[in-house]
């Protein structure tokens, strides 16, 4: 790099990430610069990074490749500037970053824009997400090509409501005209909705958290048109239905059923604080949103997803069953170790789960409070204590909850309709992304497992892109250098050996513990460079992510992992009289029947949902939305550059730049080249050369080597335009 007193630097900062600086003084490898805000620092100069300092660009580059120097702070600073004035979207080459506006943008979402955005070239207008939408559209339809796109980022950030505009444009150009309530587009949005009200819950994090991912892919026919859908899901969080803490929610439904009225009276209902599985956080309404309201819309969702009103009862009636149930409480019974009905309010609960349930009260209690096993003598009943009744009764509730869950996406799906004869489909991917909090446990190995497998995918293809960018331009140019994330995925995944591997082993033999786990672990990959131990545990593993260090607690792992249905709740469920109940159930006494043991894996039946996911995706052409949420306390206009750049690199962003730094990063098309640094080669200039000569002799002329000329651009490698820079600024 070459830098002069009154270079424009960036330097590093602690909290700030970045801040701007000019250089006083340069004396070999030590560099003196004033930061903006007078301060003076000495940094080593290496560290230093080009700023590009230019009087009358204020409001930034829409493409971050079309930047100067194409370096972390300017990445970032241009995002900055652009924030500031509303301006949340900006491409990196193909991939679009969205911040989060945390403010309502009616001018950006409406039916104007869709038409504006229809058919445009892709980088003609603003970047949008419709542009991103439409461009997968159109190369659908003109390259007879599956498309996807994969919205990623962390909670907060706007991926459901990015999703939510995807869907709602490829409605809009693929939809029919009919204004049919139940046309397929009508019944693919609002299953959002619907699934919403089951799957998203109040976090610390975002009012409406997705606590379960989604893939929703629609199919076309030949002309086009929508003609059909399939949602998939994943994980949903199961726990959240028993346990929540201050100040987040349980799923919306259960307040909205709350807020019902006359449903909710008919059901024994009232306000959400009279329940244990409401009242364990005080919150119980949200800003902006009316629970009874949003009951109604729930009601309408279901109907046009073509629930009929049975259904629709008998779903409201075990949403309230579970309810009923988390009130019911136990107290020691006269035998050691057994327990019993607590009081006469537990007596009531009990009686209203039954009836809702529709089972028999008896039968109910039994299970709750009794266990049967199997011995070569027969079978012998056996009590649970309190904790062991509690724990039943939880258990019970989470199983009902995801299988209503499970029921309504197939539900969904059978309603919407699959078109078997479509060959033609854009998938859209609204995931979780990477998570690394205090405590990590089985649910973020999940998450940040899927993380990695598309972090691998999405590498592959900007890598893939940047390729044929050369190959297009006819430069010269392959990879060595590339970072690989295959290792931390054989670490997961890798059979017979690998850490769900090893889970599941655990999980099967009922004398492991987690700490049995994870001797394993550390015994099998002593040596591997993506896995070590910490310092101040003997449990807890630490794995090197793509996008950092998480150290997940094991305590858990096996008991979240073994996904089985208690005999007893089985058979419950089964004898209920509403078919609704017993449907739930019915798929498991055949798969138990079938097999031997009754232990099924979660992180193994996610390892496949993944990989059938990417089977999915890589049959496709992927386009991506990286989605940032600018600050922790989801107000409008406020830029938190650390968080920010943690986001960028998780999202691959800066990895896409870092790959495209090692090659040749700065493009410019001849005339613009010419343009700019023409004035540093006048002789050349009088002459009548064709651009590509004139580009060449300049380059020559400042004895610049490490170029490559294109069929239409220039491609120079890092840094080489920051020579071309600090001349013209000396010609100047
Ligand atoms: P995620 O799915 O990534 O967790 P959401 O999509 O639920 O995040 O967004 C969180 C909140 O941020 C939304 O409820 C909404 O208030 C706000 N938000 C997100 N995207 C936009 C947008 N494009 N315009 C306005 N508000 C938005
Ligand atoms: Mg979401």
């Amino acid at each position: 790099m070459n830098l002069r007193r009154g270079s424009k630097v960036w330097v590093e900062d602690r909290n700030l990430a970045w801040v701007a600086a000019e250089v006083d003084d340069c004396v070999g490898k030590q560099a003196q610069v004033i930061t903006t805000s007078d301060k003076k620092v000495s940094v080593l100069a290496k560290k230093l990074l080009l700023r590009y300092a230019d009087e009358d660009d204020h409001g930034g580059v829409d493409d971050m490749t079309k930047l100067t120097y194409l370096n972390e702070p300017e990445v970032l600073y241009n995002l900055e500037r652009r924030y500031a004035l509303n301006e949340i979207y900006t491409y990196t080459g193909n991939i679009l970053i969205a911040l989060n506006p945390f403010a309502k943008l009616p001018h950006l979402y409406n039916i104007h824009m869709m038409e504006q955005y229809k058919g445009a070239p892709f980088g003609e207008l603003s970047p949008h997400v419709f542009a991103v939408a439409d461009a997968s559209y159109r190369a659908m339809v003109n390259e007879g090509k599956s498309q996807s796109v994969l919205v990623s980022g962390e909670s907060g950030a706007g991926k459901t409501e990015t999703t939510k505009l995807i869907m709602q444009y490829l409605t809009y150009v693929g939809g029919r005209t009919a204004r049919d309530e139940r046309t397929v587009e009508q019944q693919i949005l609002e299953s959002n909705p619907l699934l919403e009200a089951f799957g998203n819950a109040r976090t610390i994090r975002n009012d409406n958290s997705s606590r379960f991912g989604k893939f929703v892919e629609f199919h076309f026919n030949g002309t086009g048109r929508i003609s059909g859908a399939a949602i998939r899901t994943y994980l949903l969080e199961r726990s959240r239905v028993v346990q929540i803490t201050n100040p987040e929610r349980n799923y919306h439904c259960f307040y909205q059923l709350c807020a019902s009225g006359q449903d909710a009276e008919k059901y024994k209902l009232g306000h959400p604080s009279h329940f244990h599985y409401l009242n364990q956080s005080k919150i119980y309404e949200l800003d902006g949103v009316s629970s009874a309201e949003d009951y109604l819309k729930t009601r309408r969702a279901m109907k046009t997803v073509g629930i009929s009103s049975e259904d629709q009862e008998a779903i409201f009636r075990i949403l309230a069953a579970i309810l009923h149930l988390g009130n019911i409480e136990f107290s020691p019974g006269k035998e050691h170790d057994s327990s019993i009905i607590k009081d006469q309010k537990s007596s009531f609960h009990l009686q209203m789960t039954a009836e809702l349930f529709k089972c028999d009260v008896n039968q109910l209690l039994s299970t709750l409070c009794t266990r049967t096993i199997q011995t070569r003598e027969g079978n012998i009943v056996k009590a649970l204590d309190c904790n062991a009744a509690v724990a039943s009764r939880d258990a019970l509730a989470k199983t009902i909850y995801s299988r209503l869950f499970d029921w309504l996406v197939d539900k969904i799906n059978n309603s919407v309709g699959h078109d078997q004869n479509s060959h033609l489909q854009i998938g859209v991917l609204d995931i979780y992304g990477f998570e690394c909090f205090d405590n990590n446990s089985f649910e973020q190995f999940c998450i940040n497992f899927a993380n990695e497998k598309l972090q691998q995918h999405f590498n592959e293809h900007v890598f893939k892109m940047e390729q044929e960018e050369y190959s297009r331009e006819e430069i010269n140019w392959s990879y060595i250098d590339f970072v690989d994330n295959q290792d931390v995925l054989d670490l997961i995944e890798k059979r017979p050996i690998g850490i769900v591997a090893l889970l599941d082993e655990a999980c099967m033999f009922p004398r492991s513990t987690h700490r049995t786990f994870s001797a394993k672990l550390f015994q099998h990959f002593s040596s591997h460079r993506r896995l070590e131990k910490p310092k101040f545990s003997e449990t807890d593993f630490t794995v090197s992510h793509y996008a950092g260090k998480v150290t997940y607690r094991t305590e858990t792992f096996l008991d979240k992992n073994r996904d089985y249905v208690v005999v007893e709740h089985c058979n419950l469920m089964l004898s209920s009289k509403c078919c609704l109940v017993a449907g739930l159930f019915s798929s498991i006494s055949e798969e138990s029947s079938r097999s031997s043991y009754k232990f099924s894996s979660v992180a193994s039946r996610f390892k496949q949902q993944l990989q059938a996911l990417m089977e999915t995706l890589n049959s496709t052409q992927p386009h991506y939305v990286r989605c940032v949420k600018p600050n922790s306390l989801n107000r409008s206009k406020k830029f938190e550059k650390l968080s920010i750049l943690q986001q960028l690199r998780c999202g691959g962003v800066l990895e896409a730049v870092r790959i495209s730094l090692a090659g040749y990063p700065t493009r410019r098309s001849y005339a613009e080249f010419i343009d700019r640094y023409g004035l540093l080669a006048p002789k050349i200039m009088d002459g009548s050369y064709d651009e590509k000569v004139i580009a060449e002799m300049i380059l020559q002329k400042l004895k610049l080597d490490n170029y490559q000329l294109g069929i239409t651009k220039v491609f120079l490698r890092a840094g080489q335009i920051g020579i071309l820079d600090s001349q013209r600024a000396e010609v100047l």
